[in-house]
């Protein structure tokens, strides 16, 4: 089969340098990824021109492009505040975000389960948005909650949308946690109606069961990290302010079912330790405390929020009935929310959430394939023409006479996804040729030395 080069709307290819040291982004090639876009959950450079010109001079061998983060700009302007935006702040804010665009960003990302993304209220984030709307981007968002509020965290993404008048996106989506299994009929019940009444809302989405990101993040109620780092050093050295802290992060893991819940928690990568990559939170409770009970289990968070968080990946977090729900539905695309890992392609390295190997290939070997859920044609679409559509991108994302070649070779009865949780760093299987820009950039089982990426820009750009 031959299809256009896979668009991924939702990547950390900029996370610790991922593509100043691995330009060749392997990973993502050997998916037959061609064009990557950074800059989404609301965190991006501000200004972002610096870092396209580096990434310009950068010899690649992928496309790659950004959004402008609406917390990144508001910490620029506001620092990390839990405070509605005065007037001349949100003036500030919109003067970044139209720079953003005009610099050739895709429109504005938010991350609003973080800080400073958390603190900002709806009418501030509609405003924010028709900036970009106004200048042809869209809005992409991780929602305010992807567990126990979800489905009202559609609804405002929905809500920024018809109220700025631009395209928006709910990213990642995933209805997590136990109790909110089966949230996804009302969620996509919401971006139906949201549709029928002409608000241009989409989805993205990678297959997997499993979400990532820090330790902090789901445990930490947000005022603890309002003010930045040591705003928050200072609170858990406080001691009533620990206590607090503590008894709240207990409550939540009781919430999500104690021990068993410890135990579904895999440190990834944990800079400050190695040791610990590969540990669960339940044997560090246990290494640390007496038991992997609430009390211990919160300790634990806390000494790994002390000495600098490391990053997870929280098995068994979402349901299969939810992921093919989603899945299914014709405004979804497949995007990874993946990095270039740390140890790539090294087996004994770290281990790594497997999106960042497997998402594409995952969905035409398991999703298409075995378990017939979309057609071969359906799938290639969410990973080409339709992302493409919504970048706003229109010579790539499918193969015509003037398109850029962007192509990717597969064997639809070969092609597999291998990286799992526990062996994460493993290369997909069953793509053997990719060619960006004209150029071969992957054969015979390896990298070619061709770096035909380039930069690619925003419907503003001057
Ligand atoms: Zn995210």
């Amino acid at each position: 089969m031959v299809a256009p080069g896979f668009i991924d709307v939702h990547t950390h290819v900029l996370m610790r340098r991922g593509i100043f040291e691995h330009p060749t982004a392997d990973n993502y090639v050997r998916q037959g990824v061609t064009t990557v876009i950074e800059g989404p959950d609301g965190r991006s450079p501000v200004p972002i021109a610096p870092v396209l010109r580096q990434l310009a001079m950068l010899p690649k061998s992928v496309n790659i492009g950004t959004f402008i983060g609406q917390g990144s700009v508001r910490a620029a302007v506001m620092g990390r505040v839990d405070r509605p935006a005065s007037p001349e702040e949100l003036d500030k804010m919109r003067a970044l975000v139209e720079r953003g665009m005009r610099d050739g960003a895709f429109g504005l990302s938010s991350g609003l389960m973080y800080v400073p993304g958390t603190f900002t209220p709806l009418t501030e984030l509609v405003e924010l948005a028709k900036v970009a709307g106004r200048l042809g981007g869209h809005y992409q968002s991780h929602i305010r909650s992807q567990s126990d509020h979800v489905v009202e965290a559609v609804r405002e993404a929905i809500a920024v949308g018809e109220q700025g008048g631009l395209p928006t996106q709910v990213t990642h989506h995933v209805t997590a946690g136990r109790p909110n299994w089966g949230k996804s009929v009302e969620t996509l019940r919401l971006i139906e109606q949201a549709r029928g009444r002409g608000v241009d809302a989409t989805i993205d989405q990678y297959p997997y069961d499993a979400s990532g990101g820090g330790i902090q993040t789901g445990f930490f109620p947000t005022w603890v990290l309002e003010g930045g780092r040591n705003a928050e050093l200072k609170r858990l050295k406080d001691g009533a302010q620990r206590a607090k802290i503590k008894n709240e992060v207990a409550r939540i893991i009781r919430l999500r079912g104690g021990q068993d819940y410890l135990a579904r928690i895999v440190i990834s990568r944990c800079p400050w330790d190695e040791q610990l990559a590969g540990k669960t939170l339940a044997d560090i409770a246990r290494l640390r405390g007496k038991s992997a009970g609430p009390e211990d289990g919160a300790e634990a968070v806390l000494w790994i929020a002390e000495e600098g968080d490391c990053e997870k990946v929280l098995r068994n977090n979402m349901s299969e009935a939810d992921i093919e729900r989603i899945l299914r539905h014709p405004a979804t695309m497949i995007a990874s929310d993946g990095e270039i890992p740390a140890g790539l392609g090294d087996p004994s390295a770290s281990p790594t959430h497997p999106r960042s190997y497997g998402t594409f290939p995952r969905v035409l070997g398991v999703y298409v394939r075995e378990r017939k859920l979309i057609t071969l044609e359906e799938a290639v679409r969410k990973m080409s023409s339709l992302p493409a559509q919504r970048l706003g991108l229109r010579d790539r994302g499918s193969i015509r006479t003037g398109m850029k070649a962007d192509l990717v070779v597969f064997d639809p009865a070969r092609v597999r996804d291998k990286a799992t949780y526990d062996n994460s760093h493993q290369y997909a299987e069953g793509i053997p040729l990719v060619i960006v820009n004209g150029e071969v950039v992957f054969e015979n089982n390896a990298m070619t030395p061709a770096r035909p990426g380039r930069v690619v820009y925003g419907p503003a750009k001057q």
